[in-house]
Order: structure tokens, then sequence, then C-alpha cells
């Protein structure tokens, strides 16, 4: 039997109670214990997570490269640029964290190697959040680390009792997931409590259930990209929310279960098949034909 093992809300409150840790900590000692292996050793391998999650964002934002389906490849750079170089509505965290979550994605659109976090499709909200956070705050890179762990944290409970598959539960199991998971980390960052975090998590899952999956063209590019860049918006107004003191209604654990079974209701045509939402849009139809011409004549 694990000392730190859990599987719900309910589970992360007792044990970082009983223990005084934060979910990181619990997160990472699992992990360990999990693993048959030292504390040391895990910390390395989510590092070196990390380090992969710095390399799409800054190779994301430089790239003027289409991604192979040619739907996206270009939003990073600019949003990047518009972020740096004049005064955007939302501040400096959350333009630099809607331009990383782009450049993540796009990488991931152009068949780099990234970081699922939890999905590959939904792998641009957590690193951007936790990127921006840690420049505009001039966090430590440990404690951007910490984050990491954190957002491991939440994504377990949601993979545990639901799912993190876009063909599973639609879009609010990739996207939503990840933005809880990044609203729970960016909390604990700023020096939220335990309560703080699972509050944020609830918030930003809360706002996204129903979310479809409808990928044009099956191809993770659109609306993809643009919906992790706004799963970003939707972590960081979470966590400012739980910051404050707001509490989420409904707890976590039952966020989670409605998620649950909202994707079991959501009909097929809204779960990756390609068949429905924007990707049964006319346009969106028009982008398969050429696409499937281009497959077809080896261009
Ligand atoms: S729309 Fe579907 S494929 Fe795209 S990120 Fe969301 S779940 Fe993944």
């Amino acid at each position: 039997m694990y000392q730190y093992q859990y599987a719900s809300q309910k589970d992360i409150e007792r044990i970082t109670s009983e223990r005084q840790i934060r979910i990181s900590e619990l997160a990472l000692l699992h992990e360990a214990e999990r693993q048959e292996t030292d504390i040391n050793a895990v910390y390395a391998q989510m590092r070196a997570s990390y380090d992969v999650m710095k390399t799409n964002i800054m190779a994301g934002i430089e790239s003027k490269e289409p991604s192979i389906g040619g739907l996206i490849g270009q939003n990073a750079s600019k949003m990047y640029e518009y972020a740096v170089s004049q005064n955007p509505l939302g501040g400096g965290l959350l333009s630099r964290a809607i331009a990383y979550a782009l450049a993540v994605t796009e990488e991931n659109a152009r068949m780099k190697r990234i970081t699922a976090c939890p999905t590959a499709g939904a792998c641009g909200v957590v690193p951007g959040c936790l990127f921006a956070a840690c420049e505009q705050r001039r966090f430590d890179e440990s404690i951007v680390i910490s984050g990491l762990f954190n957002a491991s944290a939440i994504g377990i409970v949601i993979a545990e009792n639901a799912t993190i598959s876009g063909a599973e539960g639609g879009c609010q199991a990739e996207v939503g997931a990840a933005s809880a998971m990044a609203a729970s980390a960016l909390t604990e960052m700023m020096g939220g409590s335990v309560s703080a975090c699972l509050n944020a998590a609830a918030i930003a899952l809360k706002n996204v259930l129903g979310l479809v999956c409808d990928p044009v063209a099956g191809l993770v590019e659109v609306p993809c990209s643009k919906r992790n860049a706004m799963g970003a918006a939707n972590a960081v107004a979470a966590a400012d929310m739980a910051l404050c003191g707001i509490t989420s209604v409904i707890p976590l654990d039952e966020v989670v279960k409605a998620m649950k079974d909202v994707g079991r209701a959501l009909p097929y045509e809204l779960k990756e098949t390609a068949k429905g939402g924007v990707a049964a849009s006319t346009t969106a139809k028009e982008i398969r034909r050429k696409i499937a011409k281009l497959d077809i004549s080896g261009n």
C-alpha cells in the first residue's frame, strides 16, 4: 500500500493535511514511491519534461514553418510580438501565456517532440501559463517545476475519475483538463493553499463542461491551437479567482464526475470524429477536400 497514493480531491485534501505538504510535494512523493525510486530521479524526469516545453516555446515563437496540414503556424510569433511591443488588454502575463500556448501547439502541429500535458492536443495550456508566470513574476525554475507536479496531481484526479481523451469525453477532457491543471499550478506557484488550488481547478473545469472535440479535417490544428490559448486564459482567470478567496460551490470531485457524464452524453460527432462542431462547417469541408486532393497527388 502506497503512503501517498491519491485519486480524488478528497484524497489530496486528507493526505496534504495529515502530512502538512503541498499538492506538488504529494505528487512528487507518490511518483517516487510508485516508480520505486527516489525523489531526485523523479524531479529530474520533470525537469527534462520542462526542458522540452521551454524548447517548444522558444522554437514556436520563432518559427514561421507551417503545420503539417498548413492550417496554423504563424500565430504564436504574431501574438508574442504583440505581447512584447504593444499594450495588450489582458496584460503581460495573459498575453504571453496565450503566445506560449500557441507556440507549443504549433510545434506539435509541425510534428516536433512535445510533452503531452495531459495530451498532445492540449499540450500548450500548462507550459504556456507556467512559463509566462515564471517570466512575469521572476519565479525561480524550481517553482515552475513544482507547478508541474501540482498540475500532474490534478491531471491524475481527472484521468482516474473521468477521462483525458477527446475521443471519449470531448475537448473538455483535453483542453478542459489542461486548464484545470494550469489553474491549480498557478495558484500554488502564487502561494495559494491546497484548498485554493482545488477550487481553481474546479472553477476552470466547470467553465468548459460540454466543450466539444471537432478538429477540422481530423487534424490537431483548428480549433485546437487557439483553444489551448483560451484554455490558458481560463486558467489564469480561475487562479486569480481562487487566490482572492472565491470558492467553487461544486467541489472538484463532483465537477470531474459531471465532466464524465457530459462526455458520455455528447454524440459521437463531437468526439474527435471531425463530423460535428466547426469540423462540419462549410469552410472545414472545403479544407478537408483540399487536403484530401493534396494527399492523393502526393504533394
Ligand atoms: S478539439 Fe479535439 S483534437 Fe483538438 S485539442 Fe480539443 S480534444 Fe484535442
